[in-house]
């Protein structure tokens, strides 16, 4: 897979309520590139993170992370794959706390790959009505019960058919609670 990369720096601050109170340009344009055009700064600042993460599970883990970053008063660093359908994309998240209980987020894009487009995760062809759950954090598609393939393997076979994709609903698969929570020093 050909490399590409991608030097900005993605920022965005909220209060301790949650609430987005800034975000830098880069993070804007970026919500533009990604078919997010409804992420402009009026629709943005003001609204709380939640109302941007899809699944009740993230959502919750989203939460002990923010317990942690404002209790311990330090700065975490968690992996993160926000992928397009023609690129893999491997981000490092960085939460750090700031002055009456908010926090920054900076994130950076560590590497990406292109790829064949996966239409599972194209949002401008239709999807029919069957669900798969795929891994809001690494991407990986949940194939059988507990086990779980990368997207690239688990959407080729219904593809070659050219069937329409199916619809997602996300989850946190195994290894990235794992990998939150050891980053989180939890054990
Ligand atoms: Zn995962």
């Amino acid at each position: 897979m050909a490399r590409v990369a991608d030097e900005r720096v993605f920022i965005y601050r909220v209060d301790a309520q949650n609430r987005i109170g800034f975000v830098n340009r880069a993070w804007l344009d970026f919500a533009q590139e990604n078919e997010a055009p409804e992420l402009i700064a009026e629709r943005v600042l003001g609204r709380e993170l939640d109302a941007f993460i899809a699944d009740w599970e993230t959502r919750h883990l989203y939460e002990i992370i923010y317990e942690r970053v404002r209790q311990a008063g330090r700065t975490f660093y968690l992996p993160l794959r926000c992928d397009s359908p023609t690129r893999r994309r491997y981000l490092r998240m960085e939460i750090s706390p700031l002055p009456l209980a908010g926090m920054e987020f900076s994130v950076r894009v560590e590497r990406m790959e292109e790829r064949s487009p996966i239409l599972l995760l194209d949002d401008s062809v239709e999807h029919s009505k069957e669900f798969v759950v795929i891994c809001s954090w690494c991407k990986k598609i949940e194939i059988g019960a507990g086990r779980w393939a990368e997207i690239e393997d688990a959407t080729e076979k219904a593809e070659i058919f050219g069937a329409a994709p199916p619809s997602l609903t996300h989850t946190a698969c195994p290894d990235c609670l794992a990998t939150i929570r050891r980053q989180l020093g939890d054990g």
